[in-house]
C-alpha cells in the first residue's frame, strides 16, 4: 500500500483494491475471514495471527471495493474515466494484480457468462468487454474518424505467446524464412514494441469480443497442456486507437490514445508451495518480472528522474513512456506508418501531413 497516492493531483498510478466473496466451497468448509473492507474510508483491516498473537493492520488505498462489490460500480468509478483519457490520446494501463484465485480474471475478463447476447454485456462482464463497449459508444456519439487495432498476447517464463497468431498448420508446410521469432525490440527513439505481434485492425465492438473470446480460449487450451499455465502468466490485451481531428486553424492531426489491459501471474510465491526445478525457475522468472514492475511503479510514484523499465542492468531513461504506458508505442498504424511523435511524453499527437 505504500504505492498509493489517495488522489493526489498530477500523480499518474493509482492503487485500487477489489475483495472477492467467499466461494461455495469457503463458505462450506466456514473459512474465517481475515480482512474487512471499509470502501468509505478506503481503507482494509488484515487479521493476522502470528506467534499466538493477533495482530490487525489497515492499509490504505485510492479505491476500494468490497465483497458484494459489482462489475458496474467498479468499472463506473474507477475504469471509465481512464478510457476517457485514452480518447484523449494518452496511453494508459490497467493491472490486475494479486494471487491465484483472487479474481484477477474475474475483474478483467468477467465470470462464466461474459459473453454478450444481442450486444448487451451481461452483468458479470469485467474491465475489457466494458472498456470495449465505452471506447465505441463514444466514437460513435463523436462521429469520429478513427482506426483501431488490437494486440493479445501472453508472457510466460520471459516467452511471448501470441494469442491471436493463426493456429499452426496440420501438414507440413514449406517454411516461411522472413518470418522473425516474436521479440521485445526498442525502436532506437525508445519506444517500446513487439516485433512480429499480429495486429487485428477492428471496426466493432462485437469483433473485438470475437478476438477476445479466440484468445482466451488459446489461453485455456495452454493451460489443459502445461498444467494451469494461466497463474503463471501475465496477458496483455492491447487496444489502440487513431483518431483523426481538425485543430482550430483547420489543420488535419491524429490522436493516438492506447490501452493496455493486464492479468498478471499470481503473486504467491510458488516456493513456498514446494514448486522445484523448472517451477522454481517459472517462479523466479515471475517474481522478477513482478518486482521489476514494482520497482517501475514505484519509481513512477516518487517521481525519481530514473524509472528502471529494464532489468539485467540494461536499465535506461524511460524515455516517452511516462504515464503507465510500460509498453510502448505500437510500430504501425493504418494511417501513419512509422509515425513521428510530436511533443513526444503523455499525449503523442501525429501530424496527419508528416507522411
Ligand atoms: P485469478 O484470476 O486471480 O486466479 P479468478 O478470477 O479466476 O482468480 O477467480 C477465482 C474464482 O472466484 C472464480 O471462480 C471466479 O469466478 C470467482 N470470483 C472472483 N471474483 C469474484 C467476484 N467479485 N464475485 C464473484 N465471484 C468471483
Ligand atoms: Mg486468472
Amino acid at each position: 500500500s505504500n504505492t498509493t497516492t489517495r488522489g493526489e493531483k498530477g500523480v499518474n498510478v493509482q492503487v485500487i483494491l477489489r475483495c472477492r466473496p467467499l466461494s461455495d466451497e469457503e463458505t462450506k468448509s466456514n473459512t474465517p475471514v481475515v480482512i474487512s473492507c471499509n470502501e468509505r474510508r478506503r481503507e482494509v483491516a488484515a487479521t493476522q495471527i502470528i506467534a499466538n498473537k493477533q495482530i490487525d493492520r489497515t492499509f490504505a488505498f485510492d479505491k476500494v471495493f468490497g465483497p458484494s462489490s459489482k462489475q458496474k460500480d467498479l468499472f463506473e468509478q474507477s475504469i471509465s474515466p481512464i478510457v476517457n483519457e485514452v480518447l484523449e490520446g494518452y496511453n494508459c494501463t490497467i493491472f490486475a494484480y494479486g494471487q491465484t484465485g483472487t479474481g484477477k480474471t474475474y475483474t478483467m475478463e468477467g465470470g462464466g457468462t461474459r459473453k454478450t447476447k444481442n450486444g448487451e454485456l451481461p452483468t458479470d462482464a469485467g474491465v475489457i468487454p466494458r472498456a470495449v463497449r465505452q471506447i465505441f459508444d463514444i466514437l460513435e456519439a463523436q462521429c469520429a474518424e478513427y482506426s483501431m487495432k488490437v494486440t493479445f498476447l501472453e508472457l510466460y517464463n520471459e516467452e511471448i505467446t501470441d494469442l491471436l497468431a493463426p493456429e499452426e498448420p496440420k501438414f507440413p508446410v514449406p517454411e516461411d524464412k522472413t518470418k522473425k521469432p516474436i521479440a521485445l525490440m526498442e525502436d532506437g527513439k525508445g519506444f517500446v514494441f513487439v516485433r512480429g505481434l499480429e495486429e487485428e485492425i477492428v471496426y466493432s465492438a462485437g469483433e473485438i469480443y470475437k478476438i477476445l473470446d479466440k484468445g482466451s480460449a488459446k489461453r485455456r487450451t495452454a493451460e489443459t497442456l502445461l498444467n494451469k499455465q494461466s497463474s503463471r502468466s501475465h496477458s496483455i490485451f492491447s487496444i489502440t486507437i487513431h483518431i483523426k481531428e481538425l485543430t482550430h486553424e483547420g489543420e488535419e492531426m491524429i490522436k493516438i490514445g492506447k490501452l493496455n489491459l493486464v492479468d498478471l501471474a499470481g503473486s504467491e510465491n510458488i516456493s513456498r508451495s514446494g514448486a522445484r526445478d523448472g517451477r522454481a525457475r517459472e517462479a523466479g522468472e515471475i517474481n522478477k518480472s513482478l518486482l521489476t514492475l514494482g520497482r517501475v511503479i514505484n519509481a513512477l510514484v516518487e517521481h525519481s528522474g530514473h524509472v528502471p523499465y529494464r532489468k539485467n542492468g540494461e536499465e535506461r531513461r524511460g524515455v516517452g513512456v511516462e504515464g503507465g504506458d510500460t509498453s510502448g508505442r505500437a510500430s504501425s498504424s493504418l494511417w501513419v506508418p512509422s509515425p513521428a511523435v510530436i511533443g513526444g511524453g503523455r499525449r503523442a499527437w501525429v501530424a496527419a501531413g508528416c507522411l
